[in-house]
């Protein structure tokens, strides 16, 4: 087997990873390099140009680091994604008025998937993005563990993931947070970020409003339960309906899940169909206005806050900022915060990481007992040293 880091090491984001044998290649991971949008590809010659010579393209989940270079990808080369996870971005692209990405077709957690003589088997993996997977892979008696982007402090029970995985030879694993400095601190878990979310709600007399991704789904678990012990209404706009929505199944949305409203922000023909698809569940300003709620804001609903300000007092408001710190910088995010403190709302930031604390990727090597391991998506790599009996491999191409 043959692994070649086209992009990733050294760098978060943008991996892509190919793994081949005499006879078969393949691409895990097909993403942006972070913050830039509208990229060129990489020159993978037959991946993105020339004649296609890839048997097959596996995404691990729909971050734009991972998938952001999906529509670049020869037409003749099939990709494949989880289900949920394409019913997701295509809702979200969808409201973006962005044209939907091509896959071929959908693998499963648990099931081996032969694509030539390589045997890929994924595994569903907690992540703060909705359907995400970590993959082993066999070939010719050799194995390899590709993690994808992962956590341990999720909704999903890490040790039953844990004990399915098989032990593999090489293990190419991210370490975003390897390289923050405080690489001992052991993450949160979403469940701590659910209680002090109702802590927050409660202690709060006015409205509460809830930054977050909207395809960060766990996270949309975490507030929708704090909301409802806290007795008040979810409130989302009609992008963040049709995601959950997507989502589906035990993921809360406003076809089925009690004390859920939808409203909208802009007047727009298409957006006011969705809107009514939602029956009972709509909800409109003049109505907000008047109940105990929580609202699921962007940094785009400047404009619609500054109306709804003028029908309801804003006094001791709160806004609970659920995102990475680094966001904040953005000129958009740090005008839309401003705009919020000068409405007399209140800002508390509450999130917790997405990403595998050191404790987690320990945890996984000792499962997985590599000889050999590739770390990608981190600017930390020298933390793996520590494995003074385990080959860390640096080099963009490993044969074994
Ligand atoms: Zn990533
Ligand atoms: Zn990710």
């Amino acid at each position: 087997m043959i692994i070649t880091i086209h992009r990733g090491q050294n760098q978060i984001g943008g991996s892509i990873i190919e793994v081949s044998s005499d006879t078969t290649r393949i691409i895990f991971d097909a993403g942006f390099e972070l913050d830039k949008q509208d990229q060129d590809a990489p020159k993978i010659e037959g991946l993105f140009y020339g004649k296609a010579s890839y048997d097959a393209v596996i995404i691990s989940h729909y971050h734009g680091d991972h998938i952001g270079l999906c529509d670049k990808i020869l037409p003749e080369i099939p990709v494949y994604i989880g289900e949920a996870a394409s019913r997701v971005i295509h809702a979200a692209r969808s409201y973006c008025n962005k044209p939907d990405y091509c896959f071929t077709a959908y693998y499963e957690s648990d099931k081996p998937l032969a694509i030539g003589d390589i045997v890929i088997t994924p595994y569903l993996c907690d992540h703060s993005a909705f359907d995400a997977y970590m993959f082993h892979v066999a070939c010719n008696g050799k194995t390899l563990l590709y993690t994808g982007d992962f956590r341990s402090n999720g909704r999903k029970n890490f040790q039953v993931m844990l004990r399915k995985i098989p032990p593999c030879d090489v293990l190419i694993t991210e370490g975003t947070k390897l390289s923050q400095t405080e690489t001992g601190v052991i993450n949160r878990t979403e469940y701590n970020l659910e209680e002090d979310a109702y802590q927050l709600i409660t202690d709060t007399g006015g409205p509460v409003f809830f930054l977050m991704a909207g395809t960060n789904i766990d996270r949309l678990v975490s507030i929708y339960k704090a909301t409802c012990k806290a007795a008040r209404i979810l409130l989302m706009d009609v992008y963040l309906a049709a995601v959950s929505s997507a989502a589906g199944g035990s993921i809360p949305h406003p076809n089925t899940f009690r004390n859920i409203r939808v409203f909208m922000t802009k007047k727009d023909v298409k957006l006011h169909s969705q809107l009514q698809s939602y029956g009972e569940a709509k909800i409109g300003r003049e109505s907000i206005a008047k109940i105990s709620f929580v609202m699921c804001v962007r940094s785009s609903m400047r404009t619609y806050l500054d109306k709804l300000s003028s029908l309801m007092s804003f006094e001791n408001g709160l806004l609970i900022y659920s995102m990475w710190d680094g966001y904040k910088d953005k000129e958009d995010m740090a005008s839309f915060l401003e705009f919020i403190q000068k409405k007399g709302i209140k800002v508390v930031c509450l999130h917790v990481s997405g990403h595998a604390d050191a404790e987690t990727i320990d945890a996984l090597i000792q499962k997985v007992q590599p000889s050999a391991i590739i770390p990608v998506h981190t600017i930390n790599s020298k933390w793996f040293d520590r494995y003074q009996d385990i080959r860390i491999e640096r080099s963009q191409i490993y044969s074994f």
